[in-house]
């Protein structure tokens, strides 16, 4: 066993980091308070080098497999303090390029990989509705079949990048059978065929500085080419999103936990009460000792979910005990970071931020719950067949 980063992920996430230090995030503070994603910076990612990681090699891309874009989104989110920016990088990412490059046909890809990358185009992963969240094959926004292609009704709602987007990839029910070939995945432009989107975004509590609304379909006449693989496919192009989300994605915490180590372990080193540096406390010292034992932990099951996807491992148990860790571990170190900091660390700023950017993490992607449900389906299974 070897955990040194290969050559090329090691790449990456250099790469990564010098994309991330040019940055402009002066008014990061001023944009989590007004709620504003900047489309500036997305553009300058996407034109710096991230645009092309996904590409198939064909286009003359990076074709990052999991574990790459897990090295490359952890550097990134290590290195810039926007983690909004970072998480709708990195939804765009996972949930919209993954699935062209994995399921679309070859013209498909060729007619919107290039644009996507060369006009640095906002996609959106819509899923969720409002009766259907945690239960999302309840979902009733549908596509019915129509002479020229499909005709699309209903309503999505909570979905990032949704009043920014340029395009949108919807997972729709095609069917109503109750079983798992109901569901189809469309690709659209998102101000073609009447779709309507949020134009405010959702004020959240935290990832402010990242954009979602609501997406509104209402007798959308949309052409046959729309259609991701086959009809009926969507389900399984569904859960290879979330796999990518539940791993890639999160690598965005595993960023941040460091950076917010690094300040914190600087911090107490610093700061003096009662003529010692707190560092010095060995209450204190148990605290930054329990933080990096998340971000360890956390860690280690993420790039093992992340080793475990590239082996084609769909089963969502490493990716689902990576992400419950991570997210327990980004909001437990996010309290523990602004407890360490005193008052300095419930002022407006990076500190305060991560502990706000880090509790909806245990939401998207599978709420904690719903993922402890299917590990332990998936484990009762396992240790009857010996497997464990
Ligand atoms: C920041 C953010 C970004 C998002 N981005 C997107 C996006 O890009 N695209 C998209 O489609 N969606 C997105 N979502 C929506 C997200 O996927 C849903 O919020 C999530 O699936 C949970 O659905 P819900 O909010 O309706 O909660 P519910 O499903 O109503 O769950 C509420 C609570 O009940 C619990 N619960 C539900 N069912 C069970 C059960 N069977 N057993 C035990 N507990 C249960 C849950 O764990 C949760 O704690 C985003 C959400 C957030 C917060």
């Amino acid at each position: 066993m070897n955990f040194d980063f290969t050559e090329k992920q090691q790449r990456i996430a250099d790469q990564a980091k010098q994309i991330a230090q040019k940055l402009d995030l002066e008014d990061v503070v001023q944009r989590d308070l007004a709620g504003t994603f900047s489309k500036p910076l997305f553009r300058q990612l996407i034109n710096q080098g991230v645009g092309k990681w996904l590409l198939p090699k064909s286009m003359k891309g990076d074709d990052l497999n999991a574990l790459e874009l897990t090295a490359g989104i952890e550097s990134l989110a290590e290195h810039c303090e926007d983690s909004g920016l970072i998480f709708a990088l990195s939804a765009h990412l996972c949930a919209c390029i993954h699935p062209i490059r994995a399921f679309a046909s070859s013209e498909q890809q060729a007619q919107w990989l290039p644009k996507i990358t060369n006009e640095a185009w906002i996609g959106t992963h819509a899923i969720t509705e409002p009766q259907a969240g945690s239960d999302i094959y309840a979902m009733t926004t549908n596509a019915q079949k129509s002479e020229d292609g499909f005709v699309l009704n209903g309503h999505k709602d909570y979905i990032t990048n949704a009043p920014v987007a340029d395009f949108i990839v919807v997972h729709l029910r095609t069917e109503d059978r109750g079983n798992y070939f109901d569901y189809s995945t469309f690709i659209l432009h998102s101000h073609e065929y009447g779709v309507s989107l949020a134009k405010a975004p959702h004020s959240k509590s935290g990832l402010r500085t990242t954009a979602m609304g609501d997406i509104h379909f209402n007798d959308c006449q949309v052409p046959e080419d729309a259609l991701i693989g086959r009809l009926g496919a969507g389900a399984p192009i569904f859960q290879v999103s979330m796999e990518w989300e539940r791993v890639c994605l999160f690598a965005l915490y595993l960023g941040q936990m460091k950076r917010q180590l690094q300040k914190t372990a600087h911090y107490v080193s610093e700061r003096q009460q009662f003529d010692a540096p707190l560092s010095s406390y060995q209450a204190v010292q148990h605290q930054l000792c329990d933080m990096y034992f998340n971000y360890e932990t956390g860690r280690l099951l993420l790039y093992k979910a992340a080793w475990s996807l590239d082996k084609g491992d769909m089963s969502g148990v490493a990716s689902s005990l990576a992400k419950i860790s991570i997210s327990n571990a980004a909001i437990s170190n996010g309290q523990t970071a602004v407890q360490l900091h005193g008052a300095q660390g419930v002022i407006s700023g990076d500190i305060e931020r991560m502990l706000r950017d880090a509790m909806p993490s245990a939401i998207f992607s599978g709420t904690s719950n719903v993922l402890k449900n299917n590990i332990s389906t998936a484990l009762i299974k396992r240790l009857k067949a010996q497997w464990i």
